[in-house]
């Protein structure tokens, strides 16, 4: 377990309630403490351990209130965040998660896996006069901390729902971007079914992002409390499959809302893609978070038990796909990434733990293509080194490869994690829903209408793969418009 550094006892804290900004820059940042790297190799519990109360106390005591906060503008759900932090600081805790759930209903999702440092944590006075984000007030420390505190005292207040309308919301998607919509056009009296293609609901929330870093219990009490209001759950539908979107409102629903997500991974296109050994980090990290391949035979779902691993891209899903990797077992987990380290686009919090975790990063190199033994099993991966030139249309400078640097690789498992793109079945099979030339569905902006009268559309299916906060943020407005087109009828 990680030592917390040195700092005020909340206590002391206390007794000078008045700080002024230059003692409140003095105060150290807390550091969640967490499992010792080679001992969470062993199991998928997760990582960090969360603030304790004293810890969540000092870090609150750390925000100056900016009365203009810039944290609040980078916030893509726009919470009230010093608001929230006073109530953590003066211990009124349940005030503090009401506050948070005004705009943000899931809490403990966020404050784990929000990219706080590209967002909230970007724009912060505190970050900024310290010289650096990771200075910046914990907010997503302190979000989580509230969460979990809430949880702990058992059942949620289930907010207030207002007298039933008569009328029907069909959501296609239990992601973020579904659970959002689901609860706040529900709120409004609505009757709300949610249909969901897995067995399970959650999303990437569930099949993707790993136990270690969000436990599975947190978000199947997210859909609890949305049972308790009322939302209806239906699994094992694939709609475009079983029922058709036109099937939905001919059933009698009077308004739908698209958020499939983008689970179509994407490959290499390169030799050796098709040989057993090789996954997309989409099915290997499936097998391993929902059906729980770490447990096997213990469950029913078996994962190659791997000794040398490639994995081939460098965001979040990269870095997943690594650290699950080890903790299956496997002795070396490579990590092949095109560009440098700074270009990485994984949070930086990951980057941290799979290289204390043992994840060698063979940075500035590129597959070739996989080789296989007689039996079409991987037995190489051929790269080539890089070096970065110009900057492309991304702005990140392009990297180049060098001629003359290819070497083998010896590895018996690949894991493909280079994006992912929408997910297509409900364009095609609903032809009058616009789709560019990505695949995304095309919406208003100001409300996430789709060209098809009565259906609206949001998260990874609009924006591509995203981010949870971003999905959240598309549910809001696609609920309000929802309520508003249920409402008065106008489209
Ligand atoms: P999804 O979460 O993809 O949910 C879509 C749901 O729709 C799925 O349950 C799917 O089964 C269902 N569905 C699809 N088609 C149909 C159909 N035809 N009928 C019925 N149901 C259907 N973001 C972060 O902010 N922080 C992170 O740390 C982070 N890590 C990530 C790690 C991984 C491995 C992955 C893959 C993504 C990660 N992301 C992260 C991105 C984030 O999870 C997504 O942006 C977010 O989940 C998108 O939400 P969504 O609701 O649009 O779609
Ligand atoms: Fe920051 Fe995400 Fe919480 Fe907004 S929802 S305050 S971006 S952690
Ligand atoms: Fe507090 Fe930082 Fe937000 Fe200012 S910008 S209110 S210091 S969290």
């Amino acid at each position: 377990m990680k030592e917390v550094p040195a700092g005020p006892a909340a206590a002391e804290m206390e007794e000078k309630k008045n700080l002024t900004p230059k003692e409140r820059l003095q105060i150290p940042t807390q550091v969640m403490r967490e499992q010792e790297p080679g001992e969470r190799i062993r199991n998928v519990k997760e990582v960090p351990f969360g603030y304790t109360d004293d810890q969540a106390k000092i870090e609150a005591s750390r925000c100056l209130q900016c009365k203009k906060a810039p944290c609040v503008a980078g916030c893509p759900v726009s919470i009230d965040i010093p608001a929230f932090i006073k109530y953590i600081h003066e211990g009124d805790y349940k005030n503090a998660v009401h506050t948070i759930k005004n705009t943000n209903i899931l809490p403990a999702i966020c404050g784990r896996v929000c990219p706080q440092e590209e967002q909230c944590q970007k724009g912060c006075v505190v970050g900024k006069s310290l010289g650096g984000t990771d200075k910046a007030v914990q907010i997503g420390k302190l979000e989580r901390f509230v969460a979990d505190w809430e949880m702990s005292q058992g059942k949620a207040d289930p907010p207030a729902i207002k007298p039933a309308t008569g009328k029907r919301v069909a959501i296609v998607g239990s992601g973020p971007a579904g659970l959002t919509v689901a609860a706040d056009v529900r709120r409004e009296g609505h009757e709300v079914t949610v249909f969901e293609a897995l067995h399970k609901p959650g999303g990437v929330l569930i099949y993707g992002i790993p136990e270690f870093r969000l436990p599975k219990a947190i978000v199947m009490r997210e859909v609890e409390n949305l049972k308790a209001m009322g939302v209806e759950m239906k699994y094992n539908m694939v709609i475009g499959n079983i029922h058709s979107v036109d099937e939905l409102f001919a059933a009698g629903y009077d308004a739908a809302f698209v958020a499939t997500g983008a689970g179509l991974p994407m490959f290499m296109r390169i030799d050796g893609e098709n040989l057993n050994g090789v996954y997309s980090a989409n099915e290997f990290l499936t097998r391993a978070n929902l059906m729980k391949a770490y447990s096997f035979p213990a469950t029913d779902t078996p994962i190659a038990r791997s000794k040398n691993v490639a994995v081939f891209g460098g965001g979040n899903v990269a870095m997943d796909s690594a650290r699950t990797a080890l903790r299956l077992g496997a002795e070396n987990v490579y990590l092949v990434y095109r560009r440098s380290k700074t270009e990485m686009p994984a949070r930086i919090e990951e980057v941290h733990h799979a290289e204390q975790e043992g994840v060698q990063f063979l940075l500035l190199q590129n597959p070739l293509r996989i080789v296989g033994d007689d039996k079409g099993w991987v037995k190489q991966v051929e790269c080539i080194k890089m070096e970065l030139g110009e900057p492309d249309d991304s702005g990140r400078r392009r990297p180049v490869p060098i001629e003359g640097s290819e070497y083998m690789l010896e590895v018996d498992t690949c894991i493909v994690a280079i994006g992912n793109s929408s997910n297509p079945l409900i364009p095609d099979t609903t032809p009058d829903i616009e789709t560019n030339k990505w695949g995304n569905i095309i919406v208003q902006e100001a409300t996430m209408k789709t060209s098809k009268k009565g259906v609206f559309a949001g998260g990874d299916i609009v924006l591509g793969a995203a981010t949870v906060i971003l999905a959240m943020g598309q549910g809001r407005i696609a609920a309000a418009a929802i309520n508003e087109y249920l409402a008065t009828g106008k489209w």
